[in-house]
């Protein structure tokens, strides 16, 4: 409950200025915290929550980050294309292709669901902030803007020794084995055999 007023009478004329004076004169014998951007850059952690970049190559346009974003400031276009059997006598493919990848900073809120959510790892929080603009209509970042940005992301902490080899990093390896030793066999196949040379005397020589 609210404290009662004292009666006017009581109250000692000047208080509310003395009062006043006194968080004025508290607050500036404090030392600043004022950090005097941009003449001075902020000292921020490295995995700041400073923008999203896109690794477009991972992207499958499975349009889960722009179901889940609370904010709907995620935009995407995409297309299908055909892709020819690989083998006469299979089946056509289909894919997804991305024609327009845009976020629009002035909605998002950088709660981190869209690169949570994103099965594909393409989404990525980069320490980057200095994209302020003086218009809000361009805070909208298209593909080419948040791939750039994916180059300012850090990378990843080191894998511990002892670690089990991650499964996509073991697939990779053999596929990679398995191509240099195919490669290597058709190499010596396709070398040219010796030319024999013959220790016999030839006719008329002694
Ligand atoms: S960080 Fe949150 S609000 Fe921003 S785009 Fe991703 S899901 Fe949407
Ligand atoms: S969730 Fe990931 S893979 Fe799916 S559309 Fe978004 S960025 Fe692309």
């Amino acid at each position: 409950m609210a404290e009662p007023l004292p009666p006017t009478g009581s109250r000692i004329p000047g208080i509310g200025l003395a009062k006043g004076l006194a968080v004025t004169l508290r607050t500036m014998t404090k030392k600043t915290v004022t950090a005097q951007y941009p003449d001075t850059q902020p000292d921020l952690p490295p995995r700041s929550r400073g923008v999203i970049g896109l690794f477009e190559e991972n992207c499958t346009v499975c349009m889960l980050c722009a179901r889940e974003c609370p904010d709907w400031c995620i935009y995407i276009d995409s297309h299908k294309e055909t892709i020819p059997a690989a083998a006469p006598g299979g089946r056509e493919r289909s894919r997804n292709v991305l024609d327009r990848f845009a976020i629009d900073f002035s909605l998002c809120m950088y709660c981190g669901i869209c690169i949570e959510v994103c099965p594909f790892d393409a989404l990525f929080w980069s320490p980057e902030f200095e994209y302020a603009e003086t218009d809000i209509h361009e805070l909208t970042h298209e593909r080419d803007k948040l791939r750039e940005w994916m180059w300012t992301v850090p990378a990843p902490p080191a894998l511990d020794p002892a670690a089990e080899e991650p499964k996509e990093i073991a697939a990779a390896r053999k596929t990679a084995e398995k191509l240099a030793a195919t490669q290597a066999t058709q190499a010596t196949q396709a070398e040219p055999d010796e030319p024999t040379v013959s220790t016999e005397p030839r006719e008329g020589e002694s």
